[in-house]
């Protein structure tokens, strides 16, 4: 007997990349930034009255948005702040899809969609990718009749983004609502937070996980017309996000010099590592996220084993499209130059 509803009980729920307490250990398995916050963030925390914790949060997050205001450009109400982008993709399903809609997603891409989905209990569809891991042709056609779609872009964990024109025409001619996860999106070109402005039924979720070296304080966006974000508004937990949080987040986003600085250099260690392992036989897919995605000239699973006994950890994703590769965050110059090292002597 349980006392779980039988979609939680038939579901498995989801599985985090380890955090590894070895004391010694070069960590790119879970897409943190390697640099530490801006200082401007840090100092706010610092300087916040610890009195202040006495009393709940602000609602709306109302720091976070003001700063997204200033650096984006937007409209106060265009925002939702949530407890990482997490707590977002959550009061989506929650907002627009029960049990008798479908939700969809792009196969592979983030593997919390077929979670959240399951809790909510709706029907789940599937989009593959291509083999190149572009967008398929007739995507609109494999996505009709979803109440929700999730399209990630840069996607996770391939690393690549996908024609913007094409993601417009989507837009333009999918009936539900269409979720731009640009948690990746600040690494990236070019990105559709416009999109939003143009079409009724677009969402773009940002995170301050990556970009902003804010993955412990859980801070994510969603950018929508007004209309959307205050139904989901209703959805949200009263407090969700909570005052630390959201002092750092707002001081990170106001300090634009420092996000571009390191951002800057992500994007340059990448392109250096890049073509690095294209020397030593990796295939590389073209990244436009805070890591790469690469197949080893030997089987990745044994690679990937042989890379952790080193105290190196990254990310592998058995399966038919993904097993052939490894997802590695990009880290410092220092711990990329040991893992090139590393992974010298394991192919040779
Ligand atoms: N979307 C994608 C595609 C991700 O890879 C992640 C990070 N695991 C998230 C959203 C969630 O990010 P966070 O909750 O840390 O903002």
């Amino acid at each position: 007997m349980s006392y779980f509803r039988s979609n939680i009980d038939a579901m498995t729920g989801y599985t985090p990349g380890d955090q590894p307490k070895v004391s010694k250990v070069i960590k790119l398995n879970t897409n943190e930034n390697p640099y530490p916050p801006s200082p401007k963030a840090v100092k706010a925390l610092q300087e916040l009255n610890t009195n202040d914790l006495r009393k709940y949060p602000d609602p709306f997050s109302k720091p976070v948005i003001n700063a997204a205001v200033e650096v984006y450009g937007c409209q106060a109400d265009e925002v939702l702040v949530g407890n990482g982008s997490d707590d977002i993709l959550t009061i989506l399903i929650r907002s627009f899809a029960s049990e008798d809609d479908t939700i969809g997603w792009l196969q592979p891409s983030y593997s919390l969609y077929p979670v959240l989905c399951n809790i909510q209990n709706s029907e789940p569809r599937f989009v593959n990718l291509n083999s190149d891991f572009s967008l398929p042709d007739d995507l609109e056609a494999q996505a009709e009749g979803c109440s929700l779609f999730f399209l990630t872009c840069p996607n996770a964990p391939t690393a690549n983004s996908f024609d913007k024109e094409k993601i417009r025409q989507f837009c333009q001619s999918f009936r539900g609502i269409v979720v731009i996860d640009e948690a990746y999106g600040d690494f990236a070109d070019e990105n559709c937070l416009g999109l939003y402005t143009e079409f009724a039924n677009v969402v773009v979720t940002r995170s301050f996980s990556k970009s902003y070296s804010l993955a412990g304080a859980r801070v994510g966006m969603a950018f929508a017309n007004k209309e959307l974000i205050s139904g989901m508004i209703k959805v949200k937990d009263s407090y969700n996000v909570n005052t630390l949080s959201q002092t750092m987040a707002a001081a990170a986003l106001l300090d634009q010099e420092y996000f571009q600085e390191t951002v800057g250099k992500i994007k340059a260690t990448r392109t250096r590592i890049a073509s690095e392992l294209k020397e030593l036989d990796f295939e590389v897919l073209d990244s436009q996220t805070n890591f790469l995605f690469v197949a080893p000239p030997v089987d990745a699973a044994v690679f990937f084993e042989a890379l952790k006994q080193r105290h190196i950890f990254v990310r592998y994703f058995p399966g038919k499209e993904t097993g052939r590769f490894i997802r590695v965050s990009v880290g410092t110059d220092e711990e990329m130059n040991e893992f090139i090292i590393a992974a010298k002597e394991i192919i040779k």
